[in-house]
């Protein structure tokens, strides 16, 4: 593995980014270099709440959304548009869809750049909903909705459909709580090893440690590259971003907290019994999300627990 800290030098899309933008300015760097031809971006839609993605053929359609905290169906999405793919592909991937992805464009005779987005767990749309409901939003009343990006570590921001706009942020907030409440992530989430994306040419990392935190607000990315592809590709994107080595035990030591965890319910699976038997009572789930004060609590067990 070789790893890096690094940030897009375009400024605006490094703050509009989830952390340094280098995700983006790397695809930017594919479009321009005609390295590729297809990609996929994320749009949100009021009305349903939800967001979706949608091929590209070039950069000017890439919107950069930043982290998308739903879960969605991005296999299924590929494999129905499959005939609308035109010659080499990128995406971005979380590390349970990577390896399915790569075959599937493999199969329909696409060579594919994966970036894989470094995972702790996804969240089901049950989260966001959670969100609007405690923070006592109307989901009527929004309009746009994103939930990273914005500087580092950023937040989720809320335009109201009358031009307010509601930040909560991505530290020590109700999100954070709900988020890592366990009670609206995938199952499948409980059972995952895989954080570093292994099976995508690069992946992308907030730098969660002390030592950034707090001190780099335009924002950082943690960048590692997997295989010769990525390596290239690195090379090549100087024009796009500022990449610094960093030991590799920097990077994991960023992740530390998630793969001790996932690491613990392999070991434990009790732990894992435990939380599908919380996550199955429908009165604990509501109970925990019909108050601030249950939600914090619910957190200390889990800590408590290792859970
Ligand atoms: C569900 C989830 C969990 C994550 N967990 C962690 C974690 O535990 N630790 C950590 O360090 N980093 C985690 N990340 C990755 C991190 O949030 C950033 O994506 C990463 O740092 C890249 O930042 P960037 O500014 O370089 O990328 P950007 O320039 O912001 O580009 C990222 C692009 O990824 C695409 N994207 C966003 N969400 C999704 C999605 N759900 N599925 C597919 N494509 C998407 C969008 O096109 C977006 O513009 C997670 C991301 C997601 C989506
Ligand atoms: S934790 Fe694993 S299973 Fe869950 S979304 Fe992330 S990569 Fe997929």
């Amino acid at each position: 593995m070789k790893t890096f800290v690094g940030y897009a030098r375009d400024a605006q899309l490094r703050h509009d980014a989830t952390s340094g933008g280098v995700g983006s300015a790397l695809l930017n760097c594919l479009f321009k270099n005609g390295q590729i031809e297809t990609s996929l971006t994320f749009d949100f839609n009021p009305s349903t709440l939800r967001y979706s993605p949608r091929l590209i053929h070039r950069w000017n359609d890439y919107r950069p959304t930043g982290s998308i905290y739903q879960d969605m169906d991005l296999i299924g999405y590929l494999r129905a548009h499959l005939g609308e793919i035109r010659g080499r592909f990128a995406c971005f991937c979380l590390p349970c869809q990577a390896a399915s992805i790569r075959i599937l464009l493999k199969d329909a005779g696409h060579d594919s750049i994966l970036f894989g987005l470094v995972c702790s767990s996804q969240q089901t749309f049950a989260a966001t909903e959670r969100l609007l409901d405690l923070a006592k939003i109307r989901r009527a009343d929004v309009g746009t909705l994103q939930y990273r990006g914005g500087g580092w570590p950023g937040g989720i921001r809320i335009g109201l459909k009358n031009g307010e706009e509601k930040f909560i942020t991505n530290n020590g907030s109700i999100w954070t709580d709900i988020f890592h409440s366990r009670l609206c992530m995938p199952k499948r989430c409980l059972y995952c090893q895989n954080t570093f994306n292994d099976h995508a040419d690069i992946a992308l990392a907030d730098p969660w440690l002390p030592e950034y935190l707090g001190r780099e607000t335009p924002g950082l990315t943690f960048v590692v590259s997997h295989t010769p592809v990525g390596d290239r590709l690195l090379s090549a994107a100087t024009d796009e971003c500022v990449f610094e080595a960093v030991p590799e035990e920097t990077v994991f030591r960023s992740q530390r907290r998630t793969l001790d965890r996932k690491a613990g319910y392999a070991t434990h699976p009790w732990r894992r019994t435990v939380l599908n038997r919380m996550r199955a009572w429908k009165w604990y789930v509501r109970l925990v999300f019909s108050n601030p004060r249950w939600l914090k609590f619910h957190r200390k067990i889990l800590s408590r627990c290792k859970l």
